[in-house]
């Protein structure tokens, strides 16, 4: 079977058409516009980036000074992820029915990270998701406003005890295990368990036999035994204050190497496992941070266990697209006629009608494809310039509202609202967001994967730190695969970055930002075949004959920024993540950002707090 035949990706055609595919018409109400059909670069995807950097980055102006007010809201909300969707339901909450709202965000589709992939295969067709993944811990971390949103939008937590087949893939004898590429390691090794982070899991093997079969010295196995030992104290004589405080303030590369004594070797068995949670290796995330995550070398410390219960919520309340159907909820209850249905089960097949989101006769329209480059404070009136249809789109736009929310990116806000004051500004611009990529792969049948007894496979120093077969969630009408000879979704994530480069956080996101923006689909493509050939080769996968549609979901400016404390200082949340969600006159500051991490419900409930202080 042919590869994907066309790599025109570059230029942001962003179509790809492998043999034997078509876009997810059926589940489409208009196929020629239906965003998350498209396959090829998405996430911020080309043509919705381009106005925001010649703004930021050079100071383009677009003429936005001359552009006439065209219209007149009670709320403009700019962004329209899941923050600026919330904020605009709780605003006409607030304000009844007849509330007028415009919400303005800069990609062809809405939900920001929160996007929705579909894919057909032949007689198959598959949801998948592109960005924010699932509601994470809802029991522990959601607030009550958070909660209350997901109640009235219908999503019954309960439903994904059922929904969620946990026990799917190990009924058929599979479990995670772990990739050493020959790169760092001198040869591709895969072995079955993950007996690093999760001791005693089931189906692992045991640890003895995962050392056996490690591509390392046996002086580094050795290490790595010491490691595991409850008796042993690396920071013996320290009080448990100042082991504390060493914790964090030293990396887990860090603490490996220079404080227990390990091999460079034994480091990179553990460099990119945090990748995928702190977008950032063990060079940059301090040892103190990964404790509660099963890293093994803090038994012998004996300091009290941190109490985390949202781990020990299970990791199941996710809907085939992520979160993606919480912005279709959002969406459909903004605009009933974008959509049909009333429940949690039937968003996730609705046939969306992308033509109703703008509609002049709406109260509340969604308006994509518009990047907002000016927002003042003019009298009794915020007016909000945007440009609309990309970097070669039409005239400048200009709106007026009594109200305006920001539900972007915190960083963007200091060059659109040129009014606020500059330590505000400043403290906005320290929300480097994290660059990160999820990349799905449909590939024709998952055989290999049988084959190797595996369903999900970490990958410490390789491009794709983490691959996987698609959660076995069935909802309302959609089913996950259960056939391995059928095709199914792969999910791959990358998080580029610099490494071991001895810079900081924003300094790394920043040049993986660069890195990302640099790569054409192409590179991805090569990337993908390159790994999941080493990795999965033995099991019987041939690259050129077993993939069959691949879309990768680029976020350059991804999670939002999560105070460090390698290199920041304890009060960061209190003294700049505080003072950057300021109000400032008739604007109002959102998106999760706002909420010092990078979560769904963060996102909902600052919009709830930035409606709040707009309205009473
Ligand atoms: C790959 C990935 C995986 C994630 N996984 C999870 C997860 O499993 N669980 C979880 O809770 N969270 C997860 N998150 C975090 C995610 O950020 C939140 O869940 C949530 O989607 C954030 O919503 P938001 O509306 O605050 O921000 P965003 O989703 O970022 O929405 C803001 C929108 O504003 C737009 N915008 C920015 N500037 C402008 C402008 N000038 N004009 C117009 N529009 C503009 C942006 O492009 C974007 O569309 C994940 C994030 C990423 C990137």
């Amino acid at each position: 079977m042919p590869s994907i035949t066309r790599r025109d990706f570059l230029g942001g055609s962003a179509l790809a058409i492998a043999s034997g595919l078509t876009p997810a018409a059926q589940i489409a109400a208009a196929p020629s516009l239906y965003p998350p059909a498209l396959t090829g670069v998405r996430g911020q995807h080309p043509g919705s980036f381009e106005v925001a950097h010649a703004f930021a980055r050079e100071g383009m102006r677009f003429g936005i000074d001359d552009a006439p007010v065209e219209d007149s809201y009670d709320l403009v909300v700019v962004g329209g992820g899941i923050s600026g969707l919330a904020a605009a339901l709780f605003y006409r909450r607030a304000l009844g029915a007849g509330a007028r709202i415009l919400i303005l965000d800069n990609h062809d589709d809405f939900g920001g990270h929160a996007k929705r992939n579909e894919f057909t295969a032949g007689a198959h067709s598959f949801i998948g998701y592109g960005g924010s993944q699932s509601i994470q811990s809802p029991k522990t971390l959601w607030s009550d406003v958070a909660k209350a949103l997901l109640r009235d939008l219908g999503v019954e937590l309960s439903r994904f005890e059922t929904a969620f087949d946990r026990g799917f893939y190990a009924s058929l004898g599979l479990s995670r295990g772990v990739f050493f590429d020959r790169e760092t390691f001198g040869r591709d090794t895969l072995i079955v368990g993950d007996a690093l982070l999760s001791r005693g899991a089931a189906g692992d093997p045991a640890p003895e036999t995962f050392l056996a079969a490690m591509p390392i010295s046996e002086a580094s196995k050795q290490q790595l035994r010491a490691l595991y030992d409850p008796a042993r104290d690396p920071l013996a004589g320290k009080s448990a204050q100042e082991k504390v405080q060493i914790l964090k303030t030293t990396s887990y590369q860090d603490y490996l190497i220079k404080i227990c004594g390990c091999s460079e070797e034994v480091a990179n068995c553990f460099q990119g496992r945090p990748l995928g949670f702190f977008g950032l290796g063990c060079d940059a995330v301090a040892a103190f941070d990964l404790r509660s995550f099963g890293y093994p070398g803090f038994a012998g410390l004996k300091l009290p266990s941190e109490d985390h219960p949202e781990w020990n919520e299970p990791y199941i309340y996710h809907f085939p697209d992520g979160n993606a159907s919480l912005a279709r909820l959002l969406v459909r209850a903004l605009i009933p006629d974008a959509a049909p249905g009333h429940t949690m089960d039937d968003i996730v097949l609705a046939a969306f009608d992308y033509g109703a989101l703008d509609r002049a006769d709406n109260k509340i329209r969604v308006r994509l494809q518009s990047t907002a480059i000016d927002v003042r404070q003019r009298g009794d009136a915020v007016t909000v310039g945007y440009v609309q249809g990309g970097i070669k789109g039409g005239a400048p736009r200009s709106v007026e509202a009594k109200h305006a929310v920001l539900a972007c990116f915190h960083m963007m806000i200091p060059y659109l609202a040129p009014d606020l004051p500059e330590p505000q500004r400043e403290a906005l611009a320290r929300n480097v967001k994290t660059p990160l990529v999820y990349t799905n792969v449909v590939v024709n049948d998952w055989q290999p994967w049988l084959a190797l007894k595996l369903s999900d496979v970490a990958a410490p120093t390789s491009f794709f730190n983490h691959v996987a077969l698609d959660f076995p969630v069935d909802l309302g009408g959609y089913r996950h695969p259960r056939d391995p000879a059928a095709p199914i979704v792969l999910h791959l994530v990358h998080v580029p970055g610099a490494p071991n480069s001895g810079l900081d956080a924003r300094a790394q996101f920043h040049i993986g930002q660069a890195k990302l923006l640099a790569m054409t689909f192409a590179d991805f493509e090569t990337r993908i075949r390159d790994q999941l050939d080493r990795m999965l080769g033995r099991g019987g996968f041939v690259s050129e004959r077993d993939i069959a549609a691949i879309t990768v979901n680029r976020w350059p400016h991804g999670y939002g920024y999560v105070a460090n404390s390698l290199f920041d200082p304890d009060d960061y949340d209190d003294r700049v993540v505080k003072l950057a969600r300021q109000p400032f006159g008739r604007i109002a500051i959102a998106n999760s950002d706002a909420g010092g991490d990078a979560y769904a419900h963060l996102a909902i409930a600052e919009a709830a707090r930035a409606v709040h202080e707009l309205v009473t």
